[in-house]
């Protein structure tokens, strides 16, 4: 996608679950071997190399390694006993990856894709400028309508994203991210075995921390949701986070800013709904 110049780089990527039923399943069968982990790479162009895509664990500056932490908000959708079941998964998310999360407070900010219109057809790119500006954190985690939000497309149970940028200055990394849990969605309370908020919680916030799907349902990172679903990430889960976290090693250069779907429409002479 030509969507900025060409020393820079956008990316960003959308991974779903859905309950067991309610949509179609993926058919691990038609794969010639089972997947348990997987994460997302892409072209770094600070170094020339495909590189996988996540967060600053740290950052080493002159010698000296200082740690990185990702601020969340919380979007309870009107229950304030949600933000303690983020701070449960984030903690797991912590204690496997080594990546630091500061909780920043609650919003009301639904994250959302913005719009740009090319005269070949709309293109969605996730906002994460004004999920920045409105929100001051890097991450939010969210229980939100069907209805309000375009992230949902259909008869997922929850959605993640992360949008990463770099350029010949900046490491490629994912600066802002977003774990959203959609209302009315029948699940079990607390972090149990089976379709649970917890487990389902564990897997948007494995999107919004850069891990992807795969094949093997004894993971939290399988797309469907079901009896089979675990209450905490399991082995290949971990391999996962370790990829993209702390073990993967510090940054040496700093973040960009949040890519911001109106600077890029500007510049290519389009029109944008944000
Ligand atoms: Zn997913």
């Amino acid at each position: 996608m030509r969507l900025l110049p060409s020393a820079a780089a956008v990316g960003t990527t959308l991974g779903a679950v859905a309950l067991s039923g309610a949509i179609a399943a993926p058919s691990p069968a038609a794969a010639t071997t089972t997947t348990t982990y997987a994460v997302t790479h892409a072209s770094d162009p600070y170094s020339g190399r495909s590189v996988v895509v996540r967060w600053t664990p740290c950052m080493t500056v002159g010698g000296v390694t200082t740690a990185a932490t990702i601020s969340y908000a919380v979007n309870t959708g009107g229950d304030p006993t949600r933000v303690a079941l983020v701070q449960k998964a984030l903690a797991e998310v912590a204690a496997y990856s080594g990546l630091r999360f500061r909780y920043v407070g609650k919003v009301s900010y639904v994250p959302h894709y913005a719009v740009l219109h090319y005269p070949s057809g709309n293109r969605l790119m996730f906002n994460a400028a004004q999920q920045r500006a409105a929100t001051h954190a890097d991450l939010v985690v969210g229980w939100v309508s069907a209805t309000k939000t375009n992230l949902f497309r259909g008869g997922e149970a929850g959605v993640g994203t992360v949008s990463w940028t770099g350029s010949s200055r900046s490491q490629l990394r994912i600066v802002e991210a977003a774990a959203l849990i959609k209302l009315g969605v029948p699940l079990r309370a607390g972090f149990t075995t089976g379709a649970s908020v917890g487990s389902l919680l564990l897997h948007e916030i494995g999107h919004a921390v850069g891990l992807d799907h795969v094949s093997a349902n004894s993971q939290i990172m399988y797309p469907v949701l079901g009896s089979y679903t675990r209450s905490s990430y399991q082995a290949g889960d971990r391999t996962s986070l370790r990829l993209v976290g702390r073990p993967a090693g510090c940054f040496r250069t700093a973040a960009l800013a949040p890519p911001n779907p109106a600077t890029i429409a500007s510049a290519a002479g389009i029109g944008v709904t944000l």
